[in-house]
C-alpha cells in the first residue's frame, strides 16, 4: 500500500518524497485514513513504530483553525519530556514547511526560562507541551485550551510513569467536550485505561506488537563477564569494533556517570544522559551525540525512550535492565528503519538467570560469549 492511497494531500505527499520512506509503515497504514475521518484513535505503540508521522501527517492535513489569531490554541500535543517536544516539532515543522498556509507550531516545556515561551505563543495553531510547563503558562494567561480540536497525548505511559496524572487530569477538564482525540503509549496498563477512558470517544485500536518493529534486522550478541570486567571489556569492544557512536545503558543513574566518567578517562568522548541531569545538559549531550562531537552516551531507560537517532549503529546493555520490554526496547534503538545494527549485551553472573527469562520473552536466543576469556 503506497502512501498516496491514504487519502493525504498532494502537498505533504510531495513533502514526503524528501523523506525517501519507501512506504507507509503498518501504524501509519492504519491510523492515518483513521485519523482523516475523524475518529479517535488509541495507538499501542513505541518509539520506533512511525507513531509520529502517523500522527502529525493527517493533523496537518484536516487541522481546523480560527481565523482570528489568539492565544487560544487550535491543536495541542502533550509529551512526557523536552526531547520528545523537540523531535515532534521538528517533524510537525517538517511537512508544515510545504503547506499553502503553513501553522504556526511551537513547543513549551520546563527547565528553560518561561518568559520566551510566553512571548511566543501568540496565534499558536499547534502547540506541543510537557504537561507541567504547559499549566504554568495557563495559570499565567500565556494561553487557553479552550478551542482545541485535536489532543495528542503521547507515550501516555512514560507520562504517568513520570508522574504527570494529576497534571494530566487537570488538562483535560480545561478541554472542549467536542474534540479527536489521539492517545499513544508503549504499553497498555491500567493506568493507561484509566487515561483512555477518560478521554477517547469510541477510538479505533490499533496494537503495533514490539516483534512488529524487526528484531531480525539487530545482530545480537552477548558477553558473560564479571561485574569487575565489564569496564575494560567495554573500552575494548568499542575499540576493537572502532565504535563512533554508541547508546549504553546502566540500570541507575549513579552506574551511569560513572561508566561515562571511566570512559572519559580513558579518552573516549562520553557523557551520562539521565534524569537528574538538567534540561540544557539533556539536549546538549544530544546534540553532541548525534554530530558525532561524542562518542558514547551513557543512558538509564527512562531517559532513552524518547531519543530517535537514525541509523544508530550500536547499543550496548552494560546491566540488563528489569523488564525484558525495556530490553527490547533499548536494542530497538538500533536497527531502525530498516537498517541493520548491532546490540552487544555484558551479562555478569547474577544476571544470566534474568537473561534467559528476556531470551525467552523476546522469542529469540542471543550467542554468548565468554567475555572474561576475551580480554586482553
Ligand atoms: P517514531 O516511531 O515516530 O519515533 O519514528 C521512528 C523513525 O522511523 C523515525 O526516524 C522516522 O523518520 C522513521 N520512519 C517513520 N516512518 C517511516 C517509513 N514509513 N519508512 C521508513 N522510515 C520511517
Amino acid at each position: 500500500m503506497p502512501f498516496s492511497s491514504l487519502g493525504l494531500s498532494k502537498e505533504l505527499l510531495s513533502r514526503l518524497l524528501d523523506k525517501k520512506y519507501e512506504k507507509p509503515y503498518p501504524i501509519q497504514q492504519q491510523a492515518i485514513p483513521a485519523i482523516l475521518k475523524g475518529k479517535d484513535l488509541l495507538g499501542i505503540a513505541q518509539t520506533g513504530s512511525g507513531k509520529t508521522d502517523s500522527f502529525v501527517l493527517p493533523i496537518l492535513n484536516n487541522l481546523k483553525v480560527q481565523e482570528e489569531k489568539t492565544r487560544a490554541i487550535d491543536c495541542l500535543v502533550l509529551v512526557p519530556t523536552r526531547e520528545l517536544a523537540v523531535q515532534v516539532e521538528e517533524v510537525f515543522k517538517f511537512y508544515n514547511y510545504s503547506l499553502p498556509t503553513p501553522f504556526k507550531i511551537s513547543s513549551v516545556f520546563g527547565g528553560v526560562s518561561i518568559n520566551p515561551q510566553m512571548k511566543g505563543l501568540f496565534g499558536v495553531n499547534i502547540l506541543i507541551a510537557t504537561p507541567g510547563r504547559l499549566l504554568e503558562l495557563i495559570r499565567a494567561k500565556a494561553l487557553q485550551l479552550s478551542k482545541v480540536n485535536t489532543l495528542v497525548i503521547d507515550e501516555a505511559d512514560k507520562m504517568l510513569n513520570l508522574g504527570f496524572k494529576e497534571e494530566m487530569d487537570e488538562l483535560i477538564k480545561l478541554l472542549p467536550k467536542k474534540r479527536q482525540n489521539l492517545l499513544f503509549s508503549a504499553t497498555l496498563n491500567d493506568d493507561v485505561k484509566s487515561i483512555n477512558q477518560l478521554v477517547l470517544n469510541k477510538p479505533i485500536i490499533i496494537n503495533i506488537k514490539a516483534k512488529d518493529q524487526n528484531l531480525d534486522l539487530i545482530n545480537q550478541t552477548a558477553y558473560f563477564i564479571q561485574d569487575e570486567n565489564k569496564g575494560p571489556f567495554l573500552r575494548q569492544i568499542i575499540e576493537d569494533k572502532g565504535m563512533n557512536q554508541v547508546l549504553i545503558f546502566t540500570s541507575s543513574t549513579f552506574k551511569a556517570d560513572n561508566v561515562a566518567k571511566k570512559l572519559m578517562k580513558h579518552g573516549i568522548k562520553a557523557t551520562a544522559i539521565h534524569s537528574k541531569k538538567s534540561q540544557g545538559s539533556r539536549t546538549d549531550s544530544l546534540i553532541k551525540f548525534k554530530n558525532g562531537t561524542i562518542t558514547a552516551l551513557v543512558a538509564t531507560d527512562l531517559l532513552a525512550r524518547g531519543i530517535d537517532i537514525e541509523f544508530l549503529p550500536f547499543v550496548i546493555n552494560y546491566e540488563l535492565p528489569r523488564s525484558p520490554k525495556d530490553f527490547i526496547h533499548r536494542i530497538g534503538r538500533t536497527g531502525r528503519a530498516e537498517n541493520s545494527g548491532e546490540a552487544i549485551t555484558f551479562v555478569s553472573e547474577e544476571e544470566e538467570h534474568h537473561f534467559k527469562v528476556i531470551q525467552k520473552k523476546m522469542g529469540k536466543l542471543v550467542e554468548t560469549l565468554d567475555g572474561d576469556k576475551l580480554m586482553l
